[in-house]
C-alpha cells in the first residue's frame, strides 16, 4: 500500500466507494465521473503504477476479473457493450496513478466509443514503421 494513494485508500476501505465487487486481488467501483452509467473501475489491491509495472501474474489475474465483472454490469444494466480502458501515463489521460481498467458501459443508440483524433496513414509510412517497430 502506498501512503499518498487513493486507490490504495479507497482498497484498504479507508475512503469509502460505492463498491460492486471485491476479492483477495481486486476490488470494483463506480467511477465518481462516470463517462456512462455505471462506468466501473478495476483496480488491484497490489499498488503498481501502470501496465508495465504490473508483473505477469498480476495481469494474469487482472483480466479474468475485468471480464467478471464486465458480464455482471451486461447482465444488470441496460448495457450491449462495452469500452475497456486503461491509461498508461499523464499524457494519456492517467490522472490517478495506481493502475486501474476502465469499465464503460454502452447501450446501442447511444453515444458509443472514444474518442480519439485519428487520421489515415499511408501505406508506405505504415511499412516503413511496422518495419522500425518489429519485435523479436
Ligand atoms: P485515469 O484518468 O487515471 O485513467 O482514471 C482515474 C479515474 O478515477 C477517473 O475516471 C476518476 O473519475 C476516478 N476517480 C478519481 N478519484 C476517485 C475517487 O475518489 N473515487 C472513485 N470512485 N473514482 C475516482
Ligand atoms: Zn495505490
Amino acid at each position: 500500500m502506498k501512503n499518498d494513494c487513493i486507490f490504495c485508500a479507497i482498497a484498504a476501505g479507508e475512503i469509502p466507494s460505492c463498491k460492486i465487487w471485491e476479492d483477495d486481488v481486486a476490488v470494483a467501483y463506480l467511477d465518481i465521473n462516470p463517462c456512462s452509467p455505471g462506468h466501473t473501475l478495476v483496480v488491484p489491491r497490489e499498488h503498481v503504477r501502470g501496465l508495465l509495472d504490473a508483473d505477469d501474474a498480476l495481469l494474469a489475474a487482472i483480466v479474468p476479473r475485468v471480464r467478471k465483472v464486465a458480464a455482471h454490469l451486461k447482465e444488470k444494466l441496460p448495457c450491449d457493450g462495452f469500452n475497456i480502458l486503461q491509461n498508461n501515463g499523464a499524457c494519456a489521460g492517467q490522472s490517478v496513478f495506481h493502475l486501474h481498467f476502465h469499465i464503460v458501459p454502452r447501450k446501442d443508440g447511444g453515444p458509443g466509443g472514444l474518442s480519439f483524433a485519428s487520421s489515415p496513414a499511408s501505406p508506405a509510412a505504415l511499412q516503413e514503421l511496422a518495419a522500425r517497430l518489429k519485435m523479436d
